[in-house]
């Protein structure tokens, strides 16, 4: 199959909308990742989606609809919290999950009872949602465990000649996927953390749990369990200041004849002056805008990326150190 990349614009909404609503599956940029959608009431559409991605079978997935669209349609609104979260967060990157009324179909869901959803604020996404009119079901359109896509060529190098179409809608600002909330109890709680974080959740609800995953437990969100994000070089990840075990590193991989990569926010960039850097910006919304560009990148040129881990885990940082962890760690 010849997989084409196409600027996001009327034409071509038209053209994935074609392919959409006749069970195919197409790769669309979003305002957190690029995602590959299908529409959410096609079992074997959504089927796709896993064999394209080589996905695990029951690691359920996000349904994302337009701003004006019905949410009542799909799922239940249990508890008064909601409409403050929708009000504030929304359109955004901000995903929750209610309890279902399976109009999202089983393979999907994975049989669940609950349906994730997200209206995304990317407007080329906003437009195609509005255009199909349907819940579409998209998780990162990338191979499952790669690193996610920010653009469009990232899609392509993953997924070239499994998927028809690739919308082109420019890089991605948000950089890391979305929040995902469990609505379904009195107390929201965080199933994964993303750019709309605890602080800014019990600032609307009053207050928010996060879900934590200890050896054994059953996990509410199957995505978190797995390897995830990881790029095709080796890596390492080290603690926040731990600027001697970083040149160590560093030198240790040149002596063996490899290209090391030091991947860093700015506060590091003098200590490492001289050195092959991955730059990852300033503030925490900056650095989780560049983290997977910034992986991607590097595997194509490092054969070690050594990671520095953020100094907390306050806000975005908590988001920050989920993928960083599990893409370096
Ligand atoms: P991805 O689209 O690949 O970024 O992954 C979607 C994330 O949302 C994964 O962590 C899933 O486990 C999670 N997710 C999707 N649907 C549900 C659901 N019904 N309940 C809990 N977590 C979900
Ligand atoms: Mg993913």
């Amino acid at each position: 199959m010849e997989t084409q990349i196409k600027k996001l614009g009327e034409k071509n909404i038209s053209a994935a909308k074609e392919i959409l609503i006749r069970g195919g599956v197409v790769a669309i940029p979003t305002e957190t990742v690029y995602g590959l959608g299908a529409v959410g009431t096609i079992p074997l559409a959504v089927k796709e989606i896993f064999k394209v991605k080589g996905r695990p079978s029951d690691n359920p997935l996000i349904a994302h609809v337009h701003k004006d669209y019905d949410l009542n349609k799909l799922v239940y609104i249990e508890h008064d919290y909601v409409y403050r979260l929708l009000e504030r967060f929304t359109p955004g990157p901000l995903t929750l999950v209610f309890n279902s009324k399976r109009v999202v179909c089983d393979e999907a869901t994975c049989g669940g009872q609950t349906l994730a959803v997200r209206i995304p604020s990317h407007e080329g996404c906003q437009q195609l949602l509005k255009a199909v009119d349907m819940p579409i079901v998209a998780p990162s359109a990338n191979l499952s465990k790669h690193t996610s896509p920010v653009t469009a060529q990232h899609v392509y190098n993953d997924l070239n000649g499994k998927i028809p179409l690739i919308l082109d809608g420019g890089k991605c600002v948000g950089g890391i996927e979305s929040t995902v909330l469990d609505v379904t109890e009195r107390t929201p709680r965080i199933l994964r953390a993303g750019l709309i974080t605890k602080e800014m959740i019990e600032s609307v609800c009053g207050s928010c749990d996060v879900a934590l995953h200890k050896e054994g437990d059953k996990v509410k969100s199957p995505g978190v369990k797995y390897k995830h994000y990881r790029p095709k070089c080796e890596t390492m990840l080290f603690e926040s200041g731990d600027i001697d075990g970083v040149i160590n590193a560093y030198n240790e991989e040149l002596n063996k004849g490899g290209v090391p990569f030091i991947m860093c926010d700015s506060v590091y960039e003098k200590e490492f002056s001289g050195k092959n850097l991955l730059l990852l910006g300033n503030t925490p919304e900056q650095i989780a805008s560049n983290l997977y560009d910034k992986l991607l990148d590097g595997e194509k040129k490092a054969s070690l990326i050594i990671a520095i881990a953020m100094p907390d885990e306050k806000g975005v940082n908590m988001g920050i150190m989920n993928r960083l962890r599990k893409s370096c760690g």
